[in-house]
């Protein structure tokens, strides 16, 4: 009953959100589109990435004036006060347009859901309307050299002084650290209790005194993540997340977020392929077309995953390890994907930069991979979470999960 009801509001939705797209934004297109350009950059200049910023800041303000940003946010943090299924219809229209808010994704994929489900009231009224009108860029303080997949080992350590937490650590990996006005920073402040126990979740102000960010050159040529220095810096206690030494408990909203966000892939789709089989003529060679094939039934099983999430958010479930599955079909399908583009390409596959066809978007596209796949939680790691959690396999054995952090051997 409620579904046939809420039907023609959600068409007429979606009639509203077409109407602005085509009047305001420019059609993907399948050939020498903005977004190939984009991939295809395999260096950047600081200037350069200055605009990609300016251009990302300036599409959120328009959305955001629009109405469109944080469809299922509520109007007094600065959203439209809708419905997560507007929210997916959006973001299917708006995956057909030229848009470009790339530099907004921790933000609104990560930080947005996190304050809705444990930021104080304060926190959420200082924080989500400057996000989702463009305002400020958040970054991910998580990952630490020793620390990735095991994340709950991190040693960044913080200790309280009155209303104020000193911050001492290293983090790594961090996307648009250097970009950022705030960033969620995961900090150990107690050494007594098991590793996961002893976490406590920060919102800091990337312009603190004593945070040094240092960009790192990725496979793809460009430094869109860096390694973070944290020597003395002062967060106030006002900026913690939920409790002290409970961190972990938001940690996981925070990472399920990220893996469903992963789990949107790298915007290409079959046709892309297609097309890419028909400029070199490969159409008609049969190892292509059983390849082709295969591309089709990944593409359509990742839209029944997608579905199947989309269902259990209507029904009110919160996503469980489906996000895991969801991130393994993603990175085993970007994976074939690449070999396949160039396989199609042949000899030409070769080539690279402004010499490959498409200034080298497919090889960017190959090389671009393995942050997918490693990015959110590895392949290896996701096959863990579903043996444990689906399968009801035995763990691993985990003898740090009891033992005070304190006492637990570390990596150096
Ligand atoms: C593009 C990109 C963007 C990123 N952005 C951010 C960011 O913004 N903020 C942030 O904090 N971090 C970020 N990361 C870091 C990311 O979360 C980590 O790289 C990831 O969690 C893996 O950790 P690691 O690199 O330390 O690898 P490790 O954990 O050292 O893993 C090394 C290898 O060992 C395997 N392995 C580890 N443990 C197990 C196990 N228990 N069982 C089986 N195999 C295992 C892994 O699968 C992997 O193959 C980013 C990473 C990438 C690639």
């Amino acid at each position: 009953m409620t579904t046939v009801e809420a039907a023609p509001d959600l068409e007429t939705f979606r009639t509203e959100v077409r109407a602005w797209l085509e009047a305001n934004a420019r059609r993907r297109r399948h050939d020498s589109s903005e977004f190939k350009r984009r991939m295809a950059v395999s260096s950047q200049s600081r200037e350069d990435e200055r605009a990609h910023v300016d251009t990302c800041k300036t599409w959120q303000r328009k959305l955001y004036d629009a109405g469109f940003a944080g469809i299922a946010v509520p109007t007094e943090y600065g959203g439209r006060g809708g419905t997560t299924a507007q929210q997916r219809v959006f973001q299917q229209e708006v995956a057909r347009y030229e848009i470009d808010t790339g530099v907004f994704s921790v933000g609104l994929g990560m930080v947005v859901p996190t304050l809705l489900a444990h930021g104080t009231e304060a926190q959420k009224e200082r924080f989500l309307p400057p996000l989702l009108s463009g305002d400020e860029v958040w970054c991910q303080l998580f990952s630490e050299p020793g620390s990735g997949s095991d994340l709950a080992s991190i040693q960044t350590r913080a200790v309280r002084d009155g209303d104020e937490w000193v911050v001492n650590g290293q983090k790594v990996w961090n996307s648009f650290a250097h970009v950022a006005e705030w960033g969620i920073l995961l900090a150990r402040t107690n050494w007594d209790v098991p590793k996961h126990r002893g976490i406590t979740y920060f919102l800091v102000e990337m312009s603190t005194p004593g945070i040094e960010v240092r960009p790192l050159r990725q496979i793809t040529g460009v430094s869109h993540f860096n390694e973070t220095f944290l020597s003395e810096i002062r967060i106030p206690h006002s900026n913690v997340v939920g409790e002290v030494d409970g961190g972990w408990g938001v940690t996981q909203t925070t990472l399920m977020a990220e893996r469903a966000l992963i789990g949107g892939g790298m915007g290409l789709g079959f046709r892309d392929y297609l097309e890419l089989a028909r400029h070199y003529d490969r159409t008609n060679d049969p190892e292509i077309r059983q390849r082709l094939a295969a591309a089709y039934t990944r593409f359509e099983l990742l839209r029944f995953l997608g579905e199947r999430a989309r269902a259990a958010a209507r029904a009110g479930n919160p996503l469980g390890p489906e996000s895991s599955v969801a991130k393994l079909a993603i990175s085993q399908s970007v994976a074939e994907n690449g070999n396949l583009a160039l396989a199609i390409e042949g000899a030409a596959g070769m080539l690279y930069g402004t010499d490959a066809f498409e200034d080298g978007f497919w090889q960017q596209s190959f090389l671009g991979q393995w942050g997918i796949r490693i990015g959110g939680g590895t392949e290896q790691v996701q096959r863990n979470i579903l043996g444990e959690r689906v399968l009801g396999l035995p763990p691993e054995p985990r003898p740090d999960k009891t033992e005070p952090f304190r006492d637990v051997p570390k990596n150096a």
